[in-house]
């Protein structure tokens, strides 16, 4: 897995420049002290080791889910009473994190979404094109897909277990089952990436 800037660039970024926005301080303005919003994050109580403060004083973080004892299986019922019966996880449409059942979900339920990431993959083939202007270009080639194969050429079909017997050796070996069906078993939120490391947003966000 290499370095990624997801959920910095594409979460953690237009909500900070949306709250300034809303409290009337743009940046590079100075908020004063005391201004700040009241921002709530989905995270159950099995993952509470997720939830932290934001690292900027005009956002407070509340964990509505984890205050009310929430845990993951208890949202799940509650949203199957309410109507919503398959609830996926929480995750952009192209994230490496996915595994096979993900991949399948998205070609088989939005076809058109599913091309829209099958052009994202090969785009990101050569890696950051800023990077590789400035001289630091990808070393190898990246893929979304575990199999490191494109996105419309990886094998994302169910595996049986006859099948699985007869890979001995191959690389999917090496990989649980498990994981390259389900990858990550975490959503992503801006402020819990599923990779589980921390975030590192842009230092000029951090104003
Ligand atoms: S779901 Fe999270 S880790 Fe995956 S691409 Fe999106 S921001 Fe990145």
């Amino acid at each position: 897995m290499s370095r990624r800037q997801c959920t910095g660039q594409y979460k953690v970024r237009p909500i900070k420049e949306k709250v300034r926005e809303l409290l009337g301080y743009p940046h590079p303005q100075r908020i004063p002290t005391g201004v700040h919003v009241e921002q709530w994050i989905g995270i159950s109580v099995d993952e509470f080791h997720r939830a932290k403060d934001a690292d900027v004083a005009y956002m407070k973080n509340r964990f509505p889910l984890i205050e009310s004892g929430f845990s993951r299986s208890d949202c799940l019922r509650m949203l199957r009473s309410r109507g919503f019966g398959q609830t996926p996880k929480s995750a952009c449409l192209g994230c490496p994190y996915h595994g096979n059942a993900q991949w399948r979900a998205l070609r088989d339920e939005s076809p058109q979404e599913c091309q829209d990431v099958v052009t994202f993959d090969a785009a990101i083939r050569s890696g950051n094109a800023r990077a590789t202007a400035e001289g630091k270009p990808l070393l190898g080639q990246a893929y979304l897909h575990r199999s490191r194969r494109p996105l419309d050429q990886a094998s994302i079909d169910r595996v049986t277990a006859h099948e699985w017997s007869g890979r001995q050796g191959d690389i999917f070996d090496a990989l649980a089952d498990n994981e390259l069906e389900n990858g990550e078993p975490n959503g992503c939120s801006p402020r819990s990436c599923r990779s589980g490391t921390p975030i590192q947003a842009a230092q000029d966000l951090a104003a």
